[in-house]
């Protein structure tokens, strides 16, 4: 098999990562600024500015600039795909078929700021690289193993028929993490774990079995913990007031994008900043983040009955020693004992010797997660069923 192109779109921008057969990362980069003068294109560490009118011209540059790093379309097994919204329906990583295209763009009303961007880069791919088979891995899939009382909002037909449901984000991270915390830490994957996702979005799993069973954000990214520029946990009827008096699209701004950290703070939404500054408002803000962490940890740990094991993964997780030192005291009560020596130096493992909850460091790796996803779909899927779209 040859390598695999993992790529994640997003409205301007595509990001895009190369594996080789072995599973390593070969090189790395980014088409910024799609549809604009200021377009770029990042690989490795040169960024040159080529013309990018739209997503096809960016895979067209995309590919080009890979070429001429030696690596051919041809030298490629898949283009694999972040796809942030499966909806229901679409939970396990699959080949890019017709029938998947128009799943993925049945869920377009779940994600419409997401998903039409990612049909955007696999219709690229499809124009300047006909016949290189196509993959996808979805952002909420991980979540599906949980239980139906976990999914549902306490809502009526009307509203269940929307697909009103709480479907949870960041399942690429999370099915990562289950995957490469055995090998890290030496040691079977703990039967209870807390997964905290803690980044610009942040979001936490329950996870039992390596099943999640229930997690922090619902219907969309916005809700659970306190982020970057994201409000989390909200009353309905506060956004219902909001959106009344200052209209919808301002108020979906204001929840969106100018909330959470950056609201709170009025500095920015960046932890190393946050945590930089003697502002108090910088204080606060961190101190709302790790309160209402460890508020939905106490949630996340009834849905578990218990909890055997904490790992943190994500920006702020994995290098923020400040907000993990809170959470990991705040965490005291479950008989967890921290390192706290350990926690300042990023260690892997952040907990005592005899400690009855084990604590872990683990670096995000989606891409990484999606190229793997990729290869068991290519190996294990029906040649047959493969359609270019
Ligand atoms: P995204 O959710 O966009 O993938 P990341 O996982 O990259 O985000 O996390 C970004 C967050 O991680 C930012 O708030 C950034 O400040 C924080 N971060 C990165 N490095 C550090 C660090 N050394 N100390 C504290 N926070 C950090």
């Amino acid at each position: 098999m040859g390598d695999i192109l993992v790529l994640n779109a997003g409205s301007s921008s595509v990001k895009f990562a190369l594996f080789g057969a072995d599973g390593s990362e070969i090189t790395s980069g980014a088409a910024a600024e799609i549809g604009s003068e200021a377009a770029s294109l990042r690989i490795g560490d040169t960024t040159l500015c080529p013309a990018l009118p739209d997503h096809r011209a960016a895979m067209g540059a995309i590919l080009a600039a890979l070429a001429a790093r030696g690596v051919q379309v041809s030298d490629l097994s898949a283009a694999a795909h972040r796809v942030v919204h499966g909806g229901p329906d679409l939970t396990r990583p699959s080949r890019v078929t017709p029938a998947t295209l128009s799943r993925i763009a049945a869920c377009s009303p779940l994600a419409p700021l997401h998903n039409p961007h990612n049909l955007a880069a696999i219709m690229a791919v499809a124009a300047v690289a006909p016949g290189l088979p196509q993959t996808v891995s979805f952002d909420t899939a991980f979540h599906a193993t949980a239980p139906d009382e976990a999914q549902r909002y306490a809502l009526p037909p009307e509203a269940e028929t929307l697909g009103l449901r709480r479907y949870g984000f960041h399942g690429i991270s999370y099915s990562g993490l289950v995957r490469d915390l055995p090998a890290l830490s030496g040691r079977p994957l703990p039967r209870r774990l807390l997964a905290c996702h803690l980044g610009n979005g942040a979001s936490l799993c329950a996870i039992v079995d390596g099943c999640s069973v229930a997690t922090t954000m619902g219907y969309s990214p916005l809700d659970g913990l306190t982020m970057g520029t994201r409000a989390g946990g909200i009353d309905g009827n506060a956004v219902l007031r909001l959106a009344g008096e200052v209209g919808i699209d301002r108020a979906s701004r204001i929840l969106n994008h100018e909330s959470g950290l950056l609201g709170l703070s009025g500095i920015g939404s960046d932890m190393r900043a946050l945590d930089a500054s003697d502002a108090p408002e910088a204080a606060f803000a961190i101190r709302h983040f790790c309160y209402w962490t460890l508020r939905h940890a106490g949630s996340m740990i009834s849905a578990m009955q218990g909890i055997d094991s904490i790992a943190f993964t994500g920006g702020i997780g994995e290098n923020s020693a400040n907000v993990r030192a809170y959470i990991l005291r705040g965490l005291g009560w479950t008989g967890l004992s921290a390192d706290m020596a350990a926690n300042d130096r990023n260690a892997l493992a952040l907990h005592r010797d005899g400690s009855d909850v084990t604590a872990w460091v683990v670096p995000a790796r989606e891409e990484a997660t999606i190229a793997r996803e990729a290869r068991r779909v290519l190996v294990h899927s029906d040649p047959e069923e493969e359609t270019d779209p």
